[in-house]
């Protein structure tokens, strides 16, 4: 992973451009910030009280700029921290309150999370060796083996709320360690530092600790040739044409289609224990947007429909297609409402595959469970509150920051 700060000697910029350069920096690395996921924050002291600038949601962070931050008022936000009936829809009235420039983007679902870490930078990523290691089933003493102990365990929450409850009990427990950062089990990595260069390079060096970790036990990452892909020969392409057209006639709608048959991704397709590796779910909840809950293994989009439908319980206004579909025999197809939606997923896929890949040679691969993976997707998709809770329910979730 490379160090993109630059120039290395920034330290004289004003706080919001250093959080800016993190998110960049971040951003352009495909193994920290799959398909412009995660987030960065900084608190800034000022007159009327500390401001909470985090960045607003659905913007990349390769392309993100000061605009894309939302100012919010710190004080406010602590206030919600200590509410233990919060839920994640009330979460969102109350920052949209806190907010102190009403134009200003959507605040992060994360942003409770980044006002509970007491450090004035703060980097969240999804990044994939991290993923290897606390998607597994033996995630806590993988991780603590990997990373020591000073780097501090959050077991798996939703999003929002109940995220932000955990990560403030899991730093109060610690509260006498200088933890060097925190694994959301499942999820991602966050880290922080006195300046946003400190944080950046505390993500870094978690990730050379993981990376140097997996490659120790054999579970290095794909030679670049192995991911290389190629055209698809005629066998191949009517086989991929017929499954989009069923996919699509699952969904009603049209779907575009892309294919990744590289050898890494023939050789994943091709393993015995594909379907019971993917029925874990993607390597963070986020990515059920794009990819689903798990992949179709095999050709039978009717059976991998009805599979699906008893997935969601009738919950929210989805159709049942899937976004992935694997077979040696091409590889991987995938698929979406249209050709930017299916790129973007079949990035997503192909940096799931290999994390899946890399912790099922440490161990087993393990997601946070069906239950959570269908609330994410519900909520992230944008359902109805009552759509939400009822997922939320089905989680066993009471969605509130005690849970
Ligand atoms: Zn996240």
């Amino acid at each position: 992973m490379l160090d993109r700060w630059n120039p290395p000697s920034a330290a004289s910029e004003p706080p919001l451009a250093d959080c800016v350069r993190a998110a960049r920096c971040v951003g352009a690395e495909p193994e920290l910030a799959i398909a412009g996921g995660g987030n960065t924050s900084v608190k800034i002291d000022g007159d009327a009280g500390t401001i909470l600038w985090v960045k607003g949601s659905g913007t990349d962070l390769a392309r993100v700029s000061a605009d894309d931050y939302a100012p919010l008022d710190l004080a406010a936000i602590e206030k919600l921290l200590c509410d233990p009936a919060l839920d994640n829809t009330r979460m969102r009235d109350a920052l949209r309150t806190a907010l102190r420039a009403p134009a200003a983007p959507r605040p992060s679902i994360e942003t409770l999370m980044h006002a509970a870490l007491p450090w004035p930078h703060v980097i969240h990523t999804h990044a994939a060796p991290i993923l290897a290691l606390c998607n597994t089933a033996q995630a806590e003493a993988i991780v603590s083996a990997a990373l020591g102990r000073n780097v501090l365990q959050v077991p798996y929450r939703h999003s929002g709320a109940s995220l932000a409850a955990a990560c403030r009990e899991a730093l109060a427990r610690y509260a006498d360690a200088q933890p060097a950062g925190l694994v959301l089990m499942r999820h991602g990595l966050v880290t922080w530092g006195g300046t946003a260069r400190e944080a950046y390079a505390a993500t870094l060096a978690l990730c050379a600790r993981a990376d140097a970790y997996l490659d120790a036990r054999g579970a290095t990452r794909p030679a670049a040739g192995d991911l290389v892909d190629a055209e698809p020969d005629a066998a191949a392409r009517n086989l991929v044409e017929q499954l989009r057209a069923d996919a699509a006639e699952i969904a009603g709608r049209p779907l575009a289609g892309v294919v990744r048959n590289s050898r890494f991704m023939r050789d994943f397709a091709g393993r015995r224990d594909v379907a019971a590796i993917t029925a874990q779910g993607p390597s963070t909840p986020g990515h059920t947007l794009l990819t689903r809950a798990w992949p179709q293994v095999g050709r039978d989009c009717a059976a991998y429909a009805s599979a699906y439908r008893e997935h969601l319980c009738g919950i929210g206004d989805f159709d049942h297609a899937p976004r992935v579909i694997l077979d040696p025999a091409f590889g991987a197809l995938i698929l979406g409402v249209d050709a930017a939606h299916a790129e973007a997923a079949a990035t997503v896929f192909v940096n799931d595959a290999i994390v899946m890949a890399r912790a099922a040679a440490i161990d087993r691969y393990r997601g946070p469970g069906a239950a959570w993976l269908r609330l994410a997707e519900v909520e992230y998709s944008g359902a109805a509150p009552e759509a939400i809770a009822r997922a939320a329910a089905l989680a066993g979730a009471t969605e509130t920051a005690q849970a």
